[in-house]
């Protein structure tokens, strides 16, 4: 049984109107409203946890807020010194483990699944970000903990600012449960009032659903929005690069249980996204396996690699065990596919602590460059 996940999101508080407040002591434990002027047209981006007792908050018409809190302090936004920020939080959080996930200015995920061994469990790892951020930025986060990306988001909105919130396994449907179905990931309010005008107005309800009564109100979304509200969600946390990931996936014409058929199919995967990797110059750190019943329930199994690697057989060896591990036969499997993530560019130190590493990467060169010359189909390597 593979261990439960740790992901952390990690979302900065007021995090615009707290700079400002670090930077300015006289703002502090003042209303601060940085964004428009309150007598022009525009809105107030962020606002501080003070003007929130006034009904202002982010996204409010700056008049509307002017009218709310007309001695507040408004500051027009400082767009460089806020990413120059954002910058030194990355970097801080990129100290605990390399699967950041930025999602904006002021808000990342990260898997720590594999830094538990070293900083020790989620929580104590969120503990020590938190702390970290304060003591260097002088600023403070909210930050959720919990098994996935889903979870660990609605965690960290528990409790602001200066939070730190955990959604345990065994918690999670009960703690989703009271919330509005407009919580979960792609419900957007035509959806949400599809859902409320059939009766399914908090997470618990559709906790409960059948989907196959959803899919009129969702489509195809019906068992991804059920799974969701039981929180379940096996997205990975994304290592932010311009190529996010690079993948190769294959529906089979006849749904199959035949696992050497699988195996080779991944390994085909496995090359070709090699081969792009290594077109683009790019090295993955850590690939995931997809896989799609024959119901069209979909799952995925990641692996992280101890180097960042663009070598099939890297590719290929661990997501090849998570294939045996999915015990296939019980259903049969309509799509298969790999798809290489956490992008970054190979380090050549790397392959120096790894001499086979290195004579492989320059076999899969000098093999690309054959088949570039006489076509894909014209060389196949050893043991194909
Ligand atoms: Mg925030």
């Amino acid at each position: 049984m593979l261990a439960v996940r740790g992901i952390l999101h990690v979302d900065m508080d007021a995090f615009f109107a707290s700079i400002e407040q670090r930077d300015h002591p006289e703002y502090r434990g003042k209303p601060v409203m940085v964004g428009a002027p309150p007598d022009r047209r525009g809105i107030i981006a962020t606002c501080s946890y003070e003007a929130r007792k006034f009904g202002i908050h982010s996204a409010m018409p700056s008049r509307t807020a002017g009218r709310l809190c007309p001695h507040g302090i408004y500051l027009p936004p400082d767009g460089k010194k806020y990413a120059a920020e954002s910058r030194e939080i990355l970097a801080i959080l990129r100290k605990f483990t390399p699967e950041v996930e930025p999602v904006s200015i002021d808000e990342a995920f990260l898997d720590v699944t594999a830094s538990r061994s070293v900083f020790g469990d989620a929580v104590e790892i969120a503990r020590k970000i938190k702390a970290r951020i304060f003591h260097e930025r002088g600023l403070t986060a909210s930050v959720g903990v919990a098994s996935n990306k889903f979870l660990a988001k609605i965690a960290s909105d528990l409790n602001k600012p200066d939070g730190l919130t955990v959604i345990a396994e065994e918690d999670k449907e009960a703690v989703l449960a009271p919330l509005s179905v407009g919580r979960l990931w792609g419900v957007g309010r035509v959806t949400r009032d599809a859902l409320e005008k059939h009766g399914y107005r908090t997470i618990g309800d559709l906790q409960k659903a059948d989907p196959q009564h959803l899919r009129p109100l969702v489509g195809s979304r019906a068992q991804h929005l059920v799974d969701l509200a039981r929180g379940k969600d096996a997205r990975p946390v994304e290592t932010a690069v311009e190529t996010k990931s690079i993948g190769s996936e294959h529906t089979f014409e006849t749904d199959t249980d035949d696992l050497l058929l699988l195996k080779r199919t991944l390994w085909g995967h496995a090359e070709k996204v090699a081969r792009e990797l290594r077109k683009q110059n790019l090295a993955a750190r850590s690939a995931t396996l997809k896989l799609r019943y024959a119901d069209f329930a979909t799952i995925t199994r990641q692996t992280t690699f101890a180097q960042p690697t663009q070598d099939e057989t890297a590719l290929y060896e661990p997501l090849e065990r998570r294939l045996a591990d999915e015990k296939i036969g019980r259903r049969k499997i309509r799509l298969i596919g790999l798809t290489a993530r956490a992008l970054e560019p190979p380090s050549i130190q790397l392959d120096l602590f790894d001499p086979s590493a290195e004579k492989r990467r320059r076999l899969a060169q000098a093999v690309d460059d054959l088949r570039a010359k006489l076509g894909s189909r014209a060389i196949r390597r050893l043991g194909d």
